[in-house]
């Protein structure tokens, strides 16, 4: 089969290569791969830094794959044989306290597909069967856009407990996650703002918007826009001063959650704020597996449409990460099938 193999640390180091078929442990299922996504944590693993470090050379990418299940390992219902399934890239130990709860997204021992084992840019992949959720008739491209971003943000406004008419605020809210977070706020009743860098012309209707470069004008923005503060600010922008700013724009018992990796890991806030009018701050990363069921439903129920942007065919696969920086808004696919 075809892959995209990782031999060494650099974009030179990433090439499409021959190799066997991945073998099939039990409560494992074969995927023959149609789509797979283009994420920033690929760009760490390329790199070697941060998450990607874990990932050990040679090593397949490709976290979020869909496609069809060609074979079953021992212990998995052969009645799987030709269904269509996306896969959830953050496999749960299953044995740890946070997994008996069901929140997964918590366990201290995940392992991600395309980082800790070969991932899905390749003709095929096997994964726990588990990971391999039935897509129905979601198309593969919409459900690699969503597996990864979609149960993440369900996640954040599950966390913090979003409920109807409850102003929230989403920073970052340009990209994949923002745009995710955004439509699902607005979905549930909340009363959205979205801010954002860039241009926001595609915020569903109802949903405000600020444009702020730069974090005074962020700041003075938000005060401008809701002088009672904010009960929930979604924080998917991965920058530091942003987060601050949206903390400080929380309203009284207000909740914010930090939902991406900042380059930068300095966070500034104001102690005797943060104490005394009661705020929260919450880490969330991946999703349980019942989330992400919830979220590609809701994706096949129109709540949320993952924008689909760039495409690129398996053997540029290069290109499309060297390209991923500057491409247009919108999840770049690989096309592998
Ligand atoms: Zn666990």
């Amino acid at each position: 089969m075809r892959a995209a193999v990782l031999s060494a640390h650099g974009l030179d180091g990433l090439a499409v290569a021959e190799r066997g078929a991945p073998g099939l442990a039990a409560g494992e299922v074969l995927v023959r791969v149609e789509t797979v996504g283009v994420n920033q944590l690929d760009l760490n693993v390329i790199a070697g830094v941060g998450p990607g470090v874990a990932a050990k050379l040679p090593r397949v990418l490709g976290i979020d794959p869909a496609g069809e299940i060609v074979a079953v390992g021992d212990g998995v219902d052969p009645a799987r044989l030709g269904e269509a399934v996306v896969v959830k890239p953050n496999i749960a130990c299953g044995g740890c306290p946070a997994c008996a709860r069901g929140r997964e997204a918590d366990c201290p021992a995940q392992v991600v597909v395309g980082v800790h084992r070969d991932g899905g840019a390749a003709d095929l992949v096997a994964v726990p069967a588990r990971n391999a959720f039935p897509r129905g008739a979601l198309p593969s491209a919409v459900a690699t856009a969503a597996v990864h971003s979609v149960p993440i943000v369900l996640n954040a406004i599950e966390t913090t407990g979003v409920a109807e008419g409850e102003c929230v605020l989403v920073t970052g809210a340009g990209g994949t996650l923002g745009r995710a977070a955004t439509a699902l706020a607005a979905h549930l009743g909340a009363d959205v703002v979205a801010a954002s860098r860039g241009s926001l012309d595609e915020a569903p209707p109802g949903v405000r918007t600020i444009r702020a470069d730069g974090t005074a004008r962020l700041r003075a923005a938000l005060a401008a826009e809701q002088p009672g503060g904010f009960d929930v600010v979604i924080d998917v922008s991965g920058h530091g001063p942003t987060l601050g700013a949206g903390v400080a724009a929380l309203s009284w018992a207000g909740r914010a959650v930090f939902c991406a990796a900042s380059v930068d890991p300095g966070v500034e806030l104001d102690s005797r704020d943060f104490y005394l009018r009661r705020k929260r701050l919450i880490g969330v990363a991946s999703a349980d597996y019942a989330q992400v069921r919830r979220a590609l439903d809701l994706v096949a129920a129109g709540a949320v449409t993952p924008a689909i942007g760039a495409r690129y065919d398996l053997g540029d696969v290069r290109g499309a990460y060297r390209d991923f920086s500057d491409s247009p808004p919108g999840k770049v696919i690989i096309d592998v099938s």
